[in-house]
Formats: C-alpha cells, sequence, structure tokens
C-alpha cells in the first residue's frame, strides 16, 4: 500500500515505521527539519517490545517535497496543526485518497472532511503509545489497539484492507462500529488526566493524593453525560477504572499535556475539554470541572510558563 503519514512526530513515525518495516511503501511527511534529517542520515530508530532498529527504505520529507500521491494517508499531527498540515499536503490528496485519523479529541471528522470528500474519511482511535526519544528516534514499549470505521459510517473494503495493513505489522487493529464510544472514553479518559496534570503540575500517580482521583471522576462523569447526550452508548464505569489504574501503575508519568505546558507548546485543549463543553451547551449539560480545567489551561498556556511563576 502507499502511504503517507503526515505528522510523523512519536505516533506518525511508529506507525510509518512498523509500516514499511512489513513491506509498504511509506513517506512521512514532517516540519521537524532535524527529525527528517536523521531519519535520511541513519533510518528510523525504533525502539519497541520487538527491539531496537534502525527502519531503512522509508522517504522523509517536507510537505513541499512530497509528489507521490497515496492509497492511504494517516494524519498523526497534534489536532491544533490538522487543518494547516493537510492544506500543505493537499496536492497529495486525490480523489481516490482515503485519510485516517486515529488522532486524540473530537472534532477531526470535521477538520479532515474540510480537505478530503467526506466518503474518503476514515476515523478511529488508538491505546499503542509512542514518545519522541530525539531526532529520528522512537520508543514505544507496551500494547495497544486501534479501533477504525469509515467516518460515515459505511461498510467499505478499503477500510477492512487499512485494518489488516495495521495487523500484520503488529498494531492490533479491528473495524468496529461502535468506535464513537471508544473515541468519547479516551476523550473522557484525557479530558480528566491530562488537564488536571497540566494544570497542577502533577504526574498522573499523585492524582492519588488529595481530590485526585474525585475530580478526574468528575471529568469522566461530565464528559461521558454529554456522550449519552450525543446517543454514544460509553462505558463510564470502565472508563473510571481505566483512570484509577493509570493513577495506580503510571508512576512518574507525565501526560502530553503536561509536558507541552512545561515545554512552552499550545496544548490539544480544545479538542478535549474545549470540545466536552462546546457540546455540553448545545445539550444544555452542565459540565463545570470540564469547563474549569479549560480555562485554567487556557490561562496556563497565556501565560505560556514552563514552571509557576517565583514567590
Ligand atoms: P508529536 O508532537 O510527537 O507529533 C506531531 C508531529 O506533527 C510533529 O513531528 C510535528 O512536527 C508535526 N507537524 C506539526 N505541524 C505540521 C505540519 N503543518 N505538517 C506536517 N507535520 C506537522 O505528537 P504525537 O504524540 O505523535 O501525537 C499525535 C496525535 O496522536 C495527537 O493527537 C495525540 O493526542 C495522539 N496520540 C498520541 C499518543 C502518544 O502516545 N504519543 C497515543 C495516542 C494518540
Amino acid at each position: 500500500m502507499k502511504i503517507v503519514v503526515v505528522g510523523a512526530g512519536a505516533m506518525g513515525s511508529l506507525f510509518g515505521g512498523l509500516l514499511a518495516e512489513s513491506g509498504h511503501a511509506v513517506t512521512l511527511v514532517d516540519v521537524n527539519a532535524a527529525h527528517l534529517l536523521a531519519i535520511r542520515a541513519k533510518g528510523l530508530h525504533l525502539q519497541t517490545d520487538e527491539g531496537d532498529r534502525y527502519i531503512r527504505g522509508l522517504r522523509a520529507c517536507l510537505p513541499s517535497e512530497a509528489s507521490e500521491p497515496p492509497e492511504l494517508m494517516l494524519v498523526f499531527t497534534k489536532t491544533l496543526h490538522t487543518a494547516a498540515a493537510l492544506a500543505g499536503v493537499r496536492h497529495l490528496i486525490q480523489p481516490d485518497t482515503y485519510v485516517l485519523s486515529l488522532q486524540n479529541g473530537l472534532g477531526n471528522v470535521e477538520t479532515l472532511s474540510q480537505h478530503v470528500a467526506p466518503e474518503r474519511v476514515l476515523i478511529g482511535v488508538t491505546t499503542w503509545p509512542a514518545d519522541l526519544a530525539g531526532p529520528g528516534h522512537i520508543r514505544s514499549h507496551g500494547q495497544g489497539v486501534v479501533r477504525m470505521m469509515a467516518a460515515d459510517g459505511c461498510d467499505r473494503p478499503f477500510v477492512a484492507a487499512a485494518a489488516q495493513a495495521l495487523n500484520e505489522c503488529g498494531l492490533a487493529s479491528t473495524v468496529d462500529a461502535a468506535v464513537w464510544s471508544s473515541i468519547w472514553e479516551k476523550v473522557a479518559f484525557n479530558a480528566a488526566l491530562n488537564s488536571i496534570c497540566a494544570v497542577s503540575q502533577c504526574t498522573v500517580d499523585e492524582l492519588g493524593q488529595g481530590d485526585g482521583q474525585a475530580l478526574a471522576f468528575a471529568v469522566v462523569d461530565e464528559a461521558l453525560a454529554v456522550a449519552q447526550a450525543e446517543g454514544i452508548h460509553a462505558d463510564v464505569e470502565a472508563c473510571k477504572a481505566k483512570v484509577a489504574s493509570a493513577i495506580a501503575h503510571h508512576r512518574g508519568h507525565k501526560p502530553s499535556m503536561l509536558q507541552d505546558v512545561l515545554a512552552g507548546r499550545p496544548t490539544e485543549i480544545e479538542a478535549i475539554n474545549g470540545a466536552i463543553v462546546a457540546h455540553a451547551q448545545d445539550h444544555g449539560i452542565p459540565v463545570p470541572c470540564t469547563r474549569t480545567l479549560l480555562q485554567l489551561v487556557r490561562l496556563v498556556q497565556a501565560r505560556g510558563a514552563a514552571s509557576p511563576p517565583a514567590a
């Protein structure tokens, strides 16, 4: 399969690297010149439970340098960069190109549909983890899944082919008509843990102290009440169990939103807490904890400071 990965950071490089390793023609498209240079010079350095190796034969280039339209375009920018990234590769999107988002947050279908025919948009969610260890160097340990479907809900053979390609390279994937339940449960999980950690600068396990877990559960309740109002069945207790498990076991883990705040980068807060608040407004559902965390993360972002001001 000809595949272009747009946004080849931690997740894009992991997926692109594994797909290339299993024989697909993969082009990584990114704006991070140092990352691209390192991949071109030595190959993609991938450390997974399957081993530590360099994957060669991947093309890695800037958006303007990519020329061959793919069958599958995989979008893995942070959500706030999706629109600009798709504009940068619009010359690659042909009438028969499928575009898949496994990004976190809500609103991905709407953003993709501004650049791609709606029947070519694929949507999903993934629990595979990845970190960018340095230019050209990705680490991913542990297990995950991908759930995906055509965004318009139609049964399309290409979706099964894409899931099979991911399965064959070790990224356990299923075509799942109930993908929106998984998307909302992950949004609820992220709205709770990411935003609380970003504001408090606690690691995930530190939320086990004080009222951290109770606040996280309140956000899950709010987010999934909104999902319910949207007609999406989401499992509140299962989501809370995942939150509790993360707090119990993810010792020292800084969620991406906390990492972004500490680095002075904008976060995905608008696609997560922001989107929940917007949907809640449509249904007249109060979401005070989610809204307050949204406002606090916006405040922290606006300050752009990496650490609390000196006393
Ligand atoms: P990342 O920051 O590591 O990678 C994003 C990449 O997009 C960067 O390399 C950046 O240079 C690139 N980019 C930005 N603007 C661009 C543009 N205009 N054109 C091309 N490339 C551009 O982020 P990530 O951790 O890989 O996350 C990507 C998405 O996947 C996010 O929505 C995230 O929430 C989601 N996600 C991440 C994980 C994880 O473990 N990292 C797990 C599941 C889902």
